[in-house]
């Protein structure tokens, strides 16, 4: 008989959790530096998102944590003792990627015990195990059938039930939901918060999507080329990166240049080709200094008051609540932007970022 979930909840939560710190952790292959130096401290039950372009070295980090790749420089420690030279099941990690990595040949049971038979937990405890992190994960129907007979979600369903069988303090997960159509990551993306939640364990996740980090997180760790760029709550990123590559890769993809003509409290003003923008600074900027305004799609505005400044439509697309837009500066700039009709290809628009919307980082030069 299966127990309910609460309980199956109960039983699988680690048998002890703990601060995990990562300090200093380096990382290069050949001549080449993965990871350059990140230090976090993960408080017990967090749950940690590394977010960051392609390449830039989150898979790096997890991995190293997990123990599959050794550090070239940097300790890591679990509450207090260090981890980094322990092999991977010594550290007693779950672990969930991209690809199920599932055993196909084996029945979702013995998959689901393997991490259990290699710590010499058998029968009737291994058995009472099993069924309660398929339960966790909704699948215990599924049981005897072969990972073949699953569909991808389940599949990686699956592997999820695997990873936290083992009571792990740390469960890292890679990517874990980019095989899955978007309607399914949407629907998993709860679940796996859902179960972060009952069993209290450590989560440390790798994604590219910012939304997935955003609506999974409680602090999010933004890395580029091997550092960490920023490290925040969710809010804290989408509202206040504190850098300009960071602003970028949270959805600010407009950057206009300009220079500064006034400074109020965190607010300036910059001059584009004459037109006048305002933007909250995220550095401090004097008037005079070369600056970039750095928006969303959404906060750019097509106005009519011929305020904003002035830019050729390139292509429009009708998005349900409103039209979003591409156009090209005097100085050739891709600026994305919303207007509330079809402006037609070629057409002469200008835009001003919505009020309290644009940020203000350093220009070059500056
Ligand atoms: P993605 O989102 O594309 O998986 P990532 O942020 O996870 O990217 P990593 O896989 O950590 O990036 O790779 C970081 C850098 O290290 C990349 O430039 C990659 O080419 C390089 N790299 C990773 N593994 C190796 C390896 N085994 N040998 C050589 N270079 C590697």
């Amino acid at each position: 008989m299966n127990l309910p979930v609460q309980t199956a909840a109960a039983v699988l939560s680690p048998k002890q959790t703990a601060r995990l710190e990562l300090d200093g952790l380096r990382r290069s292959f050949g001549a080449y530096t993965a990871l350059d130096g990140i230090d976090l401290s993960i408080e017990p039950g967090e749950f940690i998102a590394l977010l960051g372009p392609s390449g830039c070295g989150k898979s790096t980090a997890l991995n190293c944590v997990a123990g599959l790749l050794a550090l070239s420089g940097g300790e890591i420690r679990l509450g207090g003792e260090r981890i980094d030279q322990l092999e991977p099941e010594k550290r007693g990690f779950g672990m969930v990627f991209q690809s199920y990595a599932l055993f196909p040949h084996m029945s979702v049971r013995r998959n689901v015990g393997f991490g259990l038979t290699m710590q010499g937990i058998r029968g009737s405890e291994a058995d009472r195990r099993i069924e309660q992190a398929l339960a966790l994960v909704r699948l215990e129907s599924q049981i005897d059938k072969l990972p073949g007979q699953l569909s991808g979600g389940q599949q990686q369903r699956v592997a999820i039930a695997r990873a936290i069988v083992i009571r792990p303090p740390v469960v890292l997960m890679d990517e874990p939901l980019s095989n899955l159509d978007a309607k399914l990551r949407l629907e998993m993306r709860a679940e796996i918060r859902g179960i972060h939640d009952q069993i209290g364990s450590t989560t440390i996740y790798v994604t590219h999507d910012q939304d997935e980090a955003l609506s999974l997180a409680d602090r999010i760790v933004v890395m580029n080329q091997g550092r960490i760029m920023q490290i925040g709550s969710p809010q804290d990123l989408y509202q206040r990166p504190n850098h300009i590559d960071v602003a970028d890769f949270m959805g600010f993809r407009t950057r206009i240049a300009g220079r500064v003509t006034s400074v109020s409290g965190d607010e300036a003003r910059i001059d584009v080709a004459g037109a006048q923008l305002t933007g909250t600074m995220r550095e401090p900027l004097a008037v005079g200094d070369a600056a970039v305004l750095s928006v969303r799609p959404e906060d750019l505005v097509a106005v009519e008051d011929g305020s904003g400044m002035p830019a050729t439509v390139v292509n429009m697309e009708y998005r349900g609540r409103a039209f979003f837009g591409l156009a090209k500066s005097a100085d050739g700039s891709d600026l994305y932007f919303r207007a509330e009709q079809a402006l037609p290809r070629g057409a002469l628009a200008t835009l001003q970022p919505a009020a309290g919307r644009a940020l203000l980082f350093k220009g070059a030069g500056a």
